[in-house]
């Protein structure tokens, strides 16, 4: 149509203005004009049932946060200089949420910065240069985060300091022992680091490791992962950009489900429900000895608007009881996927912790991975008005995360959408 054409003439451009920096969903892109709740709405008035944009987890455009961002910037917004009241309570309340020993936060505007601080922070008090993370993690983009985000460097040799394990696949790992499966691999890593004279400074982990395809089963796996760090004198970094805010049902952050406790946290995206904010949360000692070697400053990071907009999202998971909620829909989400699987052979697995999955889809016989046809499920789940995506080293992992306030009806429909698309392939 003649739209169509107008869209196309713009998507040409927008790929000529940004170069191959432009990243654009689906083979026909959607233009987005307004959200709200659960759902985008295009340009064409078309809803859409959003269960991939974790930025705005409370729900799109909620009236609470949206409210407190306008009503702060139209009294005070500036560099992070002076004393202002929402800043002191944010961090306050926000701090509340971690175990007592992590008491001093910096505030960033990525989660990018947030793991750039927290690499150096780690480096600083270990004396030591290494770092493990997952074979498909990432953990942002700057120079020194890149290199250990092997998911955007995978055809790259990895920084000669960093080393990659497999991620915790609880269904591969032997005898279903995927804590000390992990463990090992974790423990050779370190070792192999060692023997190289870098050491390891932190073991970096998502604790539902998004972009490896989703892994939160058994709770508790993580804990003798990070025993063996800390007794190799290294730290623990919880990444908790995707699992945090509520999304694994099991407490405020995700590390929470494996009852550990991390040296660092760095979190971001879903904190300021769409205001660009983050932070990284550590014990006081370690902050120091970093400062003092830095004279760390930032301009945004905390601002007042971040403030509100955080201590309104916060707000909105208490009052809305969406913890709970991610807890209780996502069970029964969870239990309605895997419904499908007698059905649908091309799904391999169902996994997950609360309102976020990851489904595999694989070729029937075989059972390989099939990333050409779990892109075909995306772009026809959006045709169908579902907009999600992928994940893990394969990309064959439909990775499902809509906002906390999910409903019975909202998964109902997403999964009838895909019963429907999956019919049809
Ligand atoms: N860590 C994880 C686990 C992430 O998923 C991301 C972003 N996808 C980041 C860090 C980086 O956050 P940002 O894009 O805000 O810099």
């Amino acid at each position: 149509g003649e739209l169509d054409v107008a869209l196309a003439e713009r998507v040409k451009k927008r790929n000529a203005t940004f170069g191959p920096a432009s990243v654009l969903f689906y083979e026909e892109p959607i233009e987005a004009i307004r959200a709200e709740g659960a759902y985008m709405i295009d340009a064409k008035g078309r809803r859409y049932l959003d269960t991939y944009n974790n930025v705005p987890s409370v729900g799109h455009c909620h009236p609470h946060v949206a409210e407190a961002v306008a009503r702060q910037s139209a009294l005070l917004t500036t560099n992070t200089r002076y004393l202002v009241r929402v800043v002191e309570d944010y961090s306050e309340r926000l701090l509340a949420t971690f175990p007592a020993r992590l008491s001093n936060i910096v505030f960033t505007c990525t989660g990018s910065e947030a793991n750039d601080i927290a690499m150096r922070i780690a480096r600083n008090a270990t004396g030591k240069q290494g770092f493990v993370v997952t074979e498909a993690a990432y953990h942002g983009n700057t120079a020194l985060v890149t290199e250990i985000s092997p998911d955007v460097s995978r055809d790259r040799k990895p920084a000669p300091f960093v080393r990659t394990i497999p991620a915790p696949s609880l269904s591969q790992a032997p005898g279903g022992d995927v804590a000390t499966s992990f463990t090992t691999a974790l423990k050779a890593a370190i070792a192999d680091l060692e023997g190289e004279g870098y050491g390891c400074a932190a073991f970096i982990a998502d604790s539902i490791f998004s972009s490896d395809g989703i892994h939160a089963d058994p709770a508790g796996f993580l804990k003798p992962a990070v025993e063996a760090v800390h007794a190799a004198g290294g730290l623990y970094i919880a990444d908790e950009v995707q699992p945090g805010m509520g999304r694994t049902g099991g407490g405020l952050w995700g590390f929470m489900r494996h009852e550990i406790e991390p040296d660092i946290v760095t979190m971001g995206k879903p904190l300021g429900n769409g205001f660009p904010m983050a932070a990284c949360v550590t014990r006081p000692a370690l902050l120091g000895a970093f400062c003092a070697d830095t004279n760390y400053f930032n301009t945004f990071g905390g601002n007042p608007v971040a403030a509100a907009a955080g201590m309104a999202a916060l707000d909105v998971i208490e009052n809305e009881g969406l913890i709970e909620n991610a807890r209780l829909t996502g069970g029964a989400f969870t239990d309605a996927l895997r419904n499908l699987m007698p059905r649908h052979p091309r799904i391999g697995e169902v996994r997950g912790a609360g309102l976020f999955f990851g489904v595999d889809i694989v070729d029937p016989e075989t059972g390989a991975a099939d990333q050409p046809t779990t892109r075909k499920v995306i772009n026809r789940m959006k045709e169908a008005g579902v907009l999600l995506g992928s994940a893990g080293r394969d990309a064959n992992t439909l990775k499902v995360r809509p906002p906390l306030t999910f409903t019975e009806a909202q998964s109902a429909f997403f999964v009838e959408a895909l019963d429907g698309v999956l019919q049809r392939i």
